[in-house]
């Protein structure tokens, strides 16, 4: 009897139409069908990955959020344990069943204030990461008002979008971050001045986007594809961050507490007040004062400060999270078979140099860079397989002239 010709079993093509066809127990399936069931499979799990995302990011509770924050971000306890809190209450108004006890959850939309590299950017970046959802991080100067030059709130969801691989489900779950949203507070008290198109204007326009609407995004962005499909994406459920240095801040803090304090002082006596620090004490009417309109901070309920980072934080974040500056450094050499030890003097060096120059967080990584070019030059294809960075050698690598250079970088 003649050997019947294999076939697949899924498509029915014979063997020589396939470029590959594997043989199971009893059938055969060819690399077409292989791919296209591939798809299928795919296509599934995202669908069962969308309606899992929000009963999934529920498990997490405050306590593992903060847990989480801490192996990546240093200090800041006070915006961690808020943060960790606003995040759950995000998630679980997400979850929260439509019934008829009339009870709706607000957004708890956040808005952080503290000086610049203190570590915004970075615990949005983490809560993202923690939940697996996009994350679009939008620089507020670069908006305006619609119809002015600049670009619309509207591409804040493009981006989101575009974090989100075009997946509307995950981008209507995701995380916006707007930075310097200080920049956008209104110029002066009087509105109706002059019309303020990149300052009060875009707060306008942020309100919608904050409170929770469908709005039309072009999906590519911009104003330069007129006649792209807009895609509808809701912001319902999108936990939007805001963030911002607020410099000068604390004069409208003082202001508040010195005229409180008439009343407050013969009961108060010993609450001394921490001057160096009068971010702690902000509440909403100094963002007020600032210049944000009240419709905005009433859309973002959550505020948190962060504290300025000192010598003793500056040293933990170089060496303590899980992808401290100093882990980094240590992989790169590593990967070239060579041990990179930093010694405790080089890193109080570091440490010293950067509160010196006032060059910040930011700043620990172009120093460890401009300690460690040499070597990372030189040492890769060598016969070394050890450096040792003692202080010395770090102050052979960081001159006066280059210091004083970074700090006009920075
Ligand atoms: P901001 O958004 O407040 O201007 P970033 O979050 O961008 O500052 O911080 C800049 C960099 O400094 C981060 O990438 C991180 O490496 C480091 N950094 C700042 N603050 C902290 C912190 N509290 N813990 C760990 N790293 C920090």
């Amino acid at each position: 009897m003649a050997k019947e010709e294999l076939e697949c079993s899924f498509c029915g093509k014979k063997k020589p139409e396939t470029n590959l066809l594997i043989a199971g127990l009893d059938a055969h399936i060819c690399d077409r069908c292989i791919e296209q069931a591939h798809g299928i499979v795919i296509e599934e799990s995202k669908q069962i990955d969308n309606s899992d995302l929000s009963a999934e990011l529920m498990l997490k509770k405050p306590q593992q959020i903060k847990a989480f924050l801490d192996q990546y971000v240093i200090g800041q306890e006070y915006t961690k344990r808020v943060l960790s809190v606003a995040v759950y209450n995000h998630y679980k108004r997400l979850v929260q069943k439509k019934t008829d006890d009339d009870v709706e959850i607000q957004k708890s939309n956040i808005i952080m204030v503290g000086q610049t590299g203190t570590g915004k950017t970075l615990m949005a970046k983490t809560i993202a990461r923690m939940l697996n959802v996009p994350l679009a991080i939008v620089d507020a100067t670069v908006l305006t008002e619609a119809g002015y030059v600049g670009e619309d709130v509207e591409s804040i969801l493009t981006r989101l979008l575009q974090a989100a691989d075009y997946n509307l489900e995950k981008a209507q779950k995701g995380i916006v971050f707007i930075d310097e949203i200080d920049k956008i507070a209104r110029k002066s008290d009087n509105p109706s001045i002059t019309r303020d198109v990149s300052g009060e204007g875009v707060q306008q326009a942020l309100l919608k986007l904050l409170e929770g609407t469908v709005v039309n995004v072009p999906p590519k962005g911009g104003r330069k594809h007129p006649d792209q499909k807009f895609i509808e994406v809701d912001t319902e459920n999108i936990l939007f961050i805001a963030g911002g240095a607020f410099d000068g801040m604390e004069r409208f803090i003082s202001k508040r507490l010195n005229m409180s304090a008439i009343g407050y002082k013969a009961s108060h006596d010993e609450d001394e007040l921490d001057k160096d620090n009068l971010l702690q004490y902000i509440t909403p009417k100094d963002l007020k004062d600032f210049g944000l309109i009240p419709e905005i901070i009433g859309r973002l309920p959550v505020l948190a400060y962060l504290n300025p980072l000192d010598a003793k934080t500056l040293r933990a974040i170089l060496t303590e999270p899980k992808n401290a500056i100093v882990k980094q450094y240590e992989k790169l050499f590593s990967m070239d078979d060579i041990e990179l030890t930093i010694t405790e003097g080089a890193l109080d060096f570091i440490v010293d140099k950067a509160v010196e120059y006032k060059l910040g967080a930011r700043g620990l990584r172009s120093l460890c860079e401009k300690v460690l070019t040499d070597a990372m030059f030189n040492l890769p294809g060598s016969a070394e397989t050890k450096l040792n960075v003692t202080k010395t050698y770090a102050e052979g690598k960081l001159s006066k002239t280059l210091l004083k250079k970074l700090k006009a970088v920075s």
